[in-house]
């Protein structure tokens, strides 16, 4: 098939976290459709490489950035950094997240912290630094006249199920991705008329190093699979096509959506068999 079809073609995207799982898995992606892809890790180099091996392999154009999104200076020198090697930003996939889990009488101010730090204000600082960007490139564009009526830039936010779904032991994690629904919504909703996307996906149980804990484990595995309808545990890839497809074109029409990729876990899969 010709470049021309590639859907992502000559799109540059920062994609956060994505030395591991779901962030590899999208950085991958959006490569072999196309797009220039800045590859961020915030401490392991090593993994950063392997999805810059994985890019390259297929004969996708990246570079790797060390940043961490907690932290101001770091996430603007990421967005500077971009900026100079490929000329504009297009497209911001905010994936960066973790969990520090703890029984709510024990949690302590630094586990509850932390997860706020990079799950919430991670999401604030990258997508603040994206919305300036596309804002500022719009502005210096010579001929009004020329521009297209498609968006002028797409934010996808990693959320999670637990963004509507409580989790007794991970209230920090749940009070994180809750945030992330409706700061999302509401930069949507502020961002629109520039003519900026912004949307969240929510994944279920994906196949990542962050739950390896229950996924290796027959016993805990087992009792996942009751919360899924579907009968699989996703794979990063699942999630990977979902954000392509939110980063592209194709649903320029689709605007403060969450998408859920979760094969059903949040049908309320207990109500199967009448309750
Ligand atoms: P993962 O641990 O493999 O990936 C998380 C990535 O975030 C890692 O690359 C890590 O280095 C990076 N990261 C952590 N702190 C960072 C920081 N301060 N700055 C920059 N990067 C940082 O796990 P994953 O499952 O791929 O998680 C990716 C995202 O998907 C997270 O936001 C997570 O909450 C979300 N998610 C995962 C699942 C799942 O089942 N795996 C479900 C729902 C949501």
């Amino acid at each position: 098939m010709s470049d021309s079809f590639l859907r992502l073609k000559d799109q540059v995207a920062i994609v956060t976290g994505s030395s591991s799982g779901i962030g590899r898995a999208c950085a991958i992606h959006l490569a072999s459709l196309g797009a220039k892809v800045v590859v961020n890790y915030s401490s392991n180099a090593e993994e950063g490489r392997k999805t810059m091996e994985e890019i390259e392999k297929i004969g996708g154009t990246a570079i790797l950035v060390k940043a961490d999104v907690s932290r101001e200076e770091e996430v603007k020198a990421m967005f500077n950094k971009t900026i100079n090697e490929y000329g504009k930003l297009d497209i911001l996939i905010s994936n960066a997240g973790l969990q520090k889990d703890a029984a709510f009488l024990d949690m302590t101010l630094e586990e509850w912290q932390k997860v706020i730090d990079v799950n919430l204000t991670g999401q604030f600082l990258c997508c603040r630094e994206a919305a300036r960007q596309f804002v500022a490139q719009e502005k210096n564009k010579a001929d009004v006249l020329d521009h297209s009526e498609l968006s002028i830039g797409k934010i996808v936010l990693m959320s999670s199920v637990h963004d509507i779904i409580p989790w007794a032991g991970h209230v920090n994690y749940a009070a994180s991705k809750g945030g992330v629904m409706m700061f999302m919504k509401s930069i949507s909703q502020e961002l629109a008329p520039h003519k900026i996307r912004v949307n969240s996906v929510s994944p279920g149980a994906i196949k990542t190093t962050i739950n390896k804990e229950v996924w290796s484990d027959p016993e805990k595995y087992k009792s996942l699979l009751q919360l899924i309808p579907y009968k699989r545990i996703g794979t990063p890839q699942d999630v990977a096509k979902a954000v392509a497809w939110l980063s592209s074109d194709e649903s320029d029409y689709v605007n403060g959506e969450t998408l859920y990729i979760d094969g059903g876990m949040t049908l309320y899969p207990e109500f199967a068999d009448n309750g």
